[in-house]
Parts: structure tokens; C-alpha cells; sequence
């Protein structure tokens, strides 16, 4: 094997890895101008020895496998990717080859999200799928219909039958509050806001996917000839008038310079938008053109994306503190010289923990080099090590808490060093304060950090029940709180008691408890009081509810201290009542059910609809999916095909047997429940 056939070899598989990080997991480990260099490594390649390149290569394919959990959309035409271009020199490249001498452009900012496609019928939202792998896609409709500035019906209706396309984002400020609280939770960050739009859109439980905030931009109507439309400008204004959301950052340039012009005159201001854009989109305006160039297997060749260069500076280490989060988490932050970077001035970057300090081994004093992480948060990249005098000063993680002294340590196992006075240490209530009062917890407005630092300074607040304890008369003798702030805080709080049991669970911060895993346990115990007495073993018994969290659920139960608060949330009108979800847990949680034959004591609808209401599945056809198969009177072909296939069969008596069991365990007195348990 010569080196070019070594090189690609080991380019596909890299890849392939990554690809599948980014498109399956929404958890990429590399930076996206670090997979493009190794993407245009390997078309280099492919262009020196076509001979090798492979029909999968991800240079021809779009996106990533679909995941099973949805159900399938096949896209009546393919959604495919953009081919980028890096600078001037490529664009032109790209008018040369349209010829688009005498043509007309359009450009649009490049949004950071995922692309979806709409469907409309007599005016009404009816199904909405992503990309997938562009002929296959998610149904991700209910998520869609949580999406803000997403029409569900159209103003003037369209008669007929509408796709629409367009990318579905996550604003600015919400993917850093998503972040914010991920770190909180001990969760995995996400690398940037394309990761946290698709993460949020391919979520099965929709709450979620609405909780995010999601924000959608079109920028295709389909058949747009079929509606009078020849210009792809003219198509945004007409999806504009028809209220379905077009980005205001688009214009019709006439020549290539007016492209390149566009192009510069959003390089900085895109910082100002309150999505993410990496770069912009430079189509042909004449619709016409579309159909004529066409498109390869991965990209039409009508357009294409000018990518912006990812943005560093250098900038000096002035110190180094530590703070402390919620869980007593010690992490180092590094204050640095003032630098603009990405549209706003930087001070400060995460170091993560130890490790990761130790690892990049920045110093008080040293020039690091800094970018944003998803063009979002700062990041030091790494030390100037040429611009060392040896006055540097190393960071040492400190032995004390700096907020209270007590001693801080790493449990084994652990890469973070934690204050262990849970109790009082002022530090950890002040963010658990904040975070029980953020949006996706108690949602109480006007309590932010500041506050419930002044809140704990004046001993107001020792702990969190005692929210519910301040008054409006309390809140005014506050510095910087006036009569009407004092007033609409005082409601927020008297409001945030009738917050549902998720919320509630979310807000108290137990460890690995996130908003997706309060939704479980909200769903699956359906009150506190059921949840108080629970044990570790049956807690890992509830589908998503691994170990780990199991253990640090229960161990919260368990503590005298946080017993007491939840008696006084309770004693004081916090909602402890949530609603049962028919969910996982359910004696037919996960399962694709099939029946065949006939059913003699039940009818083959209402056999289905118990299925689904437990939790399962049902279809029409055995195949190595299938996990049960019913077999009724006279069953034929398909309990044949299951006999082959090894699927477990039963009767219609174990399978009544099975429905009777409801679900595997249910110990909670029904009057405690505040939803539906099925009958
Ligand atoms: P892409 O994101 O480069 O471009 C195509 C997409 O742009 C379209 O599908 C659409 O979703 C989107 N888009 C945004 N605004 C648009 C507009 N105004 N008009 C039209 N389309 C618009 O392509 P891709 O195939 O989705 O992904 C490839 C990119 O993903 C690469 O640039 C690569 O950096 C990144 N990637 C990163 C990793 C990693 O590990 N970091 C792995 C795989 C892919």
C-alpha cells in the first residue's frame, strides 16, 4: 500500500468517527474547521487518485444515519449539504463555473443549526422532518410545533400543498444558559450551538425540545416555479409575506463584488445577530439556473458556502481564581487582559478543573491564545510558549475553598475538587439559590446572582425554603430594589409554587439530575411523597435511570437535611403533584409488538392501543426489530417469519396476563397521584 492509499485510509476512518460524533451524537470532540481541514485533505486526495476514492466517502455523502427512534420521512427531493469555499479566490472559482457573468446573487448569513424541511397543507403545519441522511430524515413534528417563530397555520392560507426549508437554531443566549446549566449538572457540555439545536430537535419527550427555546429561519421554497416564483429573492419575500420566518441578514447582489462586499460587511456584525453563523451562503438568483446546473450527490451546484475563518487572539494571563459552583465544584477561571474577540470584549475563560489546567499549563503572566468555543465561549487554546521570561507564575489548585475555608478535595474517581460543606458555605448557596431560581427550575424572574448574594450576606436567606419566606415589604429593603422590582418578585415567587413536579426536581440541583431526567422521575413516581421514600434499587429499575444517578437520587432523598427542606417547600404551597407519564417503565417500554391471527377476548384496535399506552409499539410486519409477536387463532406467515427470526412469541392468555401487570413496578397508592394511571 503506498502512502496516498495509507493516508486516505486512515482519513475515512477518522472521518467516519467524527461524522458520526456530530450527526448521531450531537457531541462532536473536534472542531469543525478541524474536520473540514482533514475533509479537504482527503478531496485533495480523491482528486489525485480517483481510482480510491470510495463510493461512501463522506466528501459524496450528506449528514449522518438516521436515529431509530423516530419514525422515518423519505424527502421528496434530496436535502443535500453545501460545498464550502474558504476565501475570494475560491468564490470566483465558483462563478467561473455557473458562469454567472451578467446573473444575479443571492446572500445569506450560513446559521450554525440544523436544517429541516416543512410540510404545509391548506395552510396548516402538518409534518416537519431533519435532514437526515438527505434522502431519509427524523419525524421530529411535535418538537417542530414547540418552535417559537414557527407558523402552525399560515396567514394568508396557501392552498394545497407547501415544503418549505429552512434551519433550526438555538439562540445566543440561551445555548450559553444551556451550557451554564449542563456544567452545573456535571453533564456534557454541548461543543456548539448546531450540536444544542439538534440535541433539543431529537428529543422524544417535546417538553424538552420546548424548554429550549428553539428558533427557525426558512430559506427554500419548494416548487416555487409551480407558484409563479422564478427568483430564489423572490421566493424569501413571498415566504416573508406569509409570516413563515426569513433571517433579516439576506440581499440580492448583482455582481460578485457586491457578493464579496456582503460578505465583509457581515464578518464582524454577525456577532450581533442572536444566532450563531459561520459563514454565508451565496446562491444564484435565477431559479431557472437551479435546474439547469443541478447538483452532485452531496451539494447543488448553484450555491455555496463562503466559510468564515474561526476567530483567535493572543492576550495575557492576569490571574487566576477559582469559583465555586452549586455542587461545591472548584473550577479555575482565568482573568485575562481585556481582547475583542467575536464581536464582544473577552476577560475571562474557563479552565475547566485540574486536569485540564494542569494539561494546558497556563500560568499568571503567560500569552495564550484564545478563541470561542461554538463561537461562543471563550476558550484558552494554549500557551505561547516562545513568549515565556520564566516570570510566570504556575496555577496550584488550593487546598481551601476560597469562599469558606473548609477543605477541599477530589474524591476518587473524580476530576473535581469539591468543597465539601454543603451545609453553609456561602458559595454553594448562592448558586444553588440562582439555579433554583433559574428558568428551567422555580422560574422565579428578578432572582439572580446578585440578589441571592445579598440575600445570604444578610442572612435573609439560610436556606432555599426560606424564598418562600420573603415578602414584598423584605424584598424593598434590599439595595438596588425598588417598590415595583420588590412587587413583581414577590409574585414570580407566590407563582413559581404552582411550577410542575419536573421543575421542582430540576430546580433542587441533585447531582446528575437534569431537567430530562426530572422529567423521568416527574413521570414515572408522579409525586414527591413517592419519591421521597425511594430506594436506590428501585430507582435503577426506571428506564433511563442508570447507576449513577440512581445512587445520588437516593442519597438526596435519604438526607435528613434536604428531608426537612422538602417539608417545608411543601408546608409552604410548593406543587409536589406531577402528572404520570405513560412512559419508559411500562411493562412494553421500548418494545415493537406485532400481532397475528385473530384475538378472541380483546379487539385487535384496543389490543394496539394498550400497547402504545404502556409504552410499546405496534406494526404490522415481523421483521429483526420485532420484539414480541401475539399469536392469535389461525396465525400463519408471520409467526412462521418469527419462529425464524428467534422473536419471542406468546398467546393471547400471556399476553393479557401481561397487560394486567401494567407495569413492572407500581407501588404508589393511585390517590397520590395528580395524572392518569391507564387502566
Ligand atoms: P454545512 O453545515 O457545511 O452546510 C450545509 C447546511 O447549511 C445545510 O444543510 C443547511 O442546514 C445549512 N444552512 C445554514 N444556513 C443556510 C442558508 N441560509 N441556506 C442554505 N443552507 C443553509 O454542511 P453539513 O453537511 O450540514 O455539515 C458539514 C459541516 O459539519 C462541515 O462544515 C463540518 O465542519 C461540520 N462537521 C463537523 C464535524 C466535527 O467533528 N466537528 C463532523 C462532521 C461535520
Amino acid at each position: 500500500m503506498n502512502e496516498i492509499e495509507r493516508r486516505m485510509g486512515e482519513l475515512y476512518g477518522e472521518l467516519a468517527r467524527h461524522s458520526r460524533l456530530y450527526y448521531e451524537k450531537d457531541a462532536p470532540i473536534i472542531s469543525d474547521a478541524e474536520y473540514d481541514a482533514l475533509l479537504q485533505e482527503l478531496l485533495k486526495l480523491e482528486r489525485e487518485r480517483p481510482d480510491l476514492a470510495r463510493l461512501d466517502s463522506p466528501t459524496k455523502r450528506v449528514g449522518g444515519a438516521v436515529l431509530e427512534k423516530f419514525e422515518k420521512v423519505e424527502h421528496e427531493r434530496p436535502m443535500l449539504s453545501l460545498d464550502n469555499v474558504f476565501g475570494a479566490e475560491e468564490l470566483k472559482g465558483f462563478a467561473d463555473r455557473v458562469e454567472a457573468a451578467g446573473e444575479a446573487f443571492v446572500c445569506e448569513m450560513k446559521i450554525d443549526g440544523l436544517a429541516v424541511s416543512l410540510l404545509y397543507e391548506d395552510g396548516v403545519f402538518v409534518r416537519g422532518a431533519t435532514r437526515g441522511d438527505g434522502r431519509v430524515g427524523e419525524d421530529v413534528t411535535e418538537n417542530l410545533r414547540t418552535v417559537k417563530n414557527l407558523p402552525l397555520r399560515l396567514e394568508p392560507p396557501v392552498p394545497g400543498r407547501l415544503e418549505v426549508r429552512g434551519e433550526v437554531l438555538i439562540p445566543r443566549d440561551q445555548f450559553a444558559e444551556l451550557n451554564r446549566t449542563r456544567e452545573e449538572n456535571e453533564e456534557s457540555l454541548f461543543a456548539n450551538p448546531r450540536s444544542a439545536a439538534a440535541g433539543s430537535l431529537r428529543q422524544l419527550d417535546s417538553k424538552i425540545a420546548a424548554a429550549r427555546g428553539l428558533g427557525i429561519f426558512l430559506y427554500y421554497l419548494a416548487d416555487a416555479e409551480k407558484l409563479g416564483i422564478h427568483r430564489h429573492s423572490d421566493a424569501l419575500s413571498w415566504l416573508a409575506v406569509r409570516g413563515l420566518p426569513v433571517q433579516e441578514a439576506w440581499a440580492r447582489c448583482e455582481t460578485l463584488e457586491e457578493v464579496e462586499a456582503f460578505i465583509e460587511k457581515w464578518r464582524e456584525k454577525r456577532y450581533g445577530l442572536n444566532y450563531v453563523t459561520d459563514g454565508v451562503v451565496v446562491k444564484l438568483d435565477d431559479i431557472f439556473l437551479w435546474e439547469k446546473l443541478g447538483a452532485t450527490s452531496h451539494a447543488p451546484r448553484w450555491a455555496v458556502a463562503f466559510k468564515y475563518p474561526p476567530e483567535e487572539v493572543f492576550t495575557r494571563v492576569l490571574s487566576i481564581d477559582v469559583s465555586v459552583g452549586r455542587t461545591g465544584v472548584l473550577t479555575p477561571v482565568a482573568n485575562l487582559e481585556p481582547v475583542r474577540l467575536g464581536g464582544t470584549t473577552v476577560q475571562r475563560a474557563g479552565l475547566h478543573n485540574e486536569d485540564e489546567a494542569r494539561r494546558k499549563d497556563v500560568r499568571v503572566g503567560d500569552r495564550v491564545r484564545v478563541h470561542k468555543a461554538g463561537e461562543i465561549i471563550p476558550e484558552v487554546v494554549g500557551v505561547d510558549l516562545d513568549a515565556r521570561t520564566g516570570a510566570e507564575v504556575p496555577f496550584e489548585m488550593p487546598e481551601k475553598c476560597p469562599a469558606c475555608g473548609s477543605p477541599a478535595v477530589r474524591l476518587p474517581g473524580e476530576v473535581a475538587v469539591r468543597c465539601l460543606n454543603r451545609g453553609s458555605c456561602p458559595a454553594q448557596l448562592k448558586e444553588s439559590l440562582r439555579y433554583f431560581a433559574s428558568r428551567g427550575g422555580m422560574d422565579i424572574r428578578g432572582l439572580g446572582g446578585k440578589l441571592a448574594e445579598q440575600l445570604i450576606e444578610k442572612k435573609i436567606i439560610g436556606n432555599l425554603a426560606d424564598i418562600y419566606a420573603l415578602t414584598a415589604e423584605t424584598l424593598k429593603s434590599l439595595e438596588r430594589m425598588g417598590e415595583k422590582s420588590a412587587k413583581n418578585l414577590a409574585e414570580a415567587i407566590e407563582k413559581s409554587k404552582k411550577r410542575p413536579l419536573s421543575a421542582l426536581l430540576t430546580a433542587l440541583g441533585i447531582r446528575f439530575v437534569g431537567d430530562k431526567v426530572a422529567d423521568i422521575l416527574a413521570g414515572h413516581f408522579g409525586s414527591m411523597k413517592a419519591l421521597r421514600g425511594v430506594s436506590e434499587e428501585e430507582l435503577a429499575l426506571v428506564d433511563g435511570i442508570g447507576p449513577v444517578i440512581a445512587s445520588s437520587a437516593a442519597a438526596f432523598f435519604r438526607d435528613k437535611a434536604n428531608q426537612e427542606l422538602l417539608k417545608r417547600l411543601e408546608k409552604n404551597g410548593v406543587n409536589m403533584i406531577g402528572e404520570v407519564k405513560i412512559q419508559q417503565g411500562w411493562v412494553f417500554s421500548g418494545m415493537t409488538v406485532v400481532f397475528t391471527g385473530e384475538l378472541t377476548s380483546v379487539a385487535r384496535d384496543e389490543a394496539v392501543l394498550r400497547v402504545k399506552e404502556l409504552g410499546g409499539k405496534a406494526t404490522g410486519s415481523v421483521s429483526a426489530k420485532t420484539s414480541l409477536v401475539v399469536a392469535g387463532e389461525k396465525a400463519g406467515t408471520k409467526l412462521e417469519k418469527a419462529k425464524k427470526l428467534g422473536i419471542r412469541i406468546i398467546n393471547e392468555a400471556e399476553f393479557l396476563e401481561m397487560l394486567n401487570k401494567r407495569v413492572f413496578k407500581d407501588s404508589r397508592p393511585s390517590s397520590e397521584v395528580g395524572g392518569r394511571v391507564p387502566s
